[in-house]
């Protein structure tokens, strides 16, 4: 069976960046389950699985453009320290807020007095990623799986 709209893949991947650091792996876990052509993996990643089938091996190279998006200076702002009242603030602290491009994960990059400079781009922005993928299984997808658009069961959502 092959890799198209509709069908579930279970990959196991290997994520690094271009200087060849491992970001993230699926190894000595379950593989990574996902309901193809519902865009619930990047889209570069996803397209080059287009076609493929079980015992495939590929390498994928996606630019930042096609993965979590270029570096987008404007997603940096400073906001006055006062606004996160008696909580402690460190560099490197993430939380969740409101931003001009909607709720995202942001990061306090740096603290210069009364300032909390904070960035909502995603901490791969502007990184272009290197996956080695090894396809596990395809299998069709069930009803239920179709209605909500993503995997249930072992490597997808539980519930
Ligand atoms: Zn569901």
């Amino acid at each position: 069976m092959k890799i198209t709209d509709k069908k579930v893949a279970l990959i196991h991947y290997t994520l690094k960046n271009a200087g060849g650091e491992v970001l993230d792996s699926s190894e000595g876990h379950d593989p990574l389950a996902y309901l193809h052509g519902e865009g619930n993996i990047i889209a570069g990643l996803e397209s080059a699985l287009e076609g493929k089938s079980a015992g495939d091996k590929l390498e994928v190279s996606v630019e930042a453009a096609e993965a979590y998006g270029e570096y987008d200076e404007s997603l940096v702002q400073p906001i006055p320290r006062s606004q996160f009242g008696e909580h402690d603030v460190e560099v490197g602290m993430q939380f969740h807020a409101d931003t001009a491009v909607g709720p995202r994960v942001v990061t306090i990059t740096a603290i210069d007095g009364d300032e909390v400079v904070i960035d909502a781009n995603h901490q791969l922005a502007g990184e272009d990623l290197n996956f080695s993928v090894e396809v596990v299984e395809v299998r069709d997808a069930s009803e239920e799986e179709l209605d909500h658009g993503h995997v249930h069961g072992p490597g997808g959502h539980e519930h």
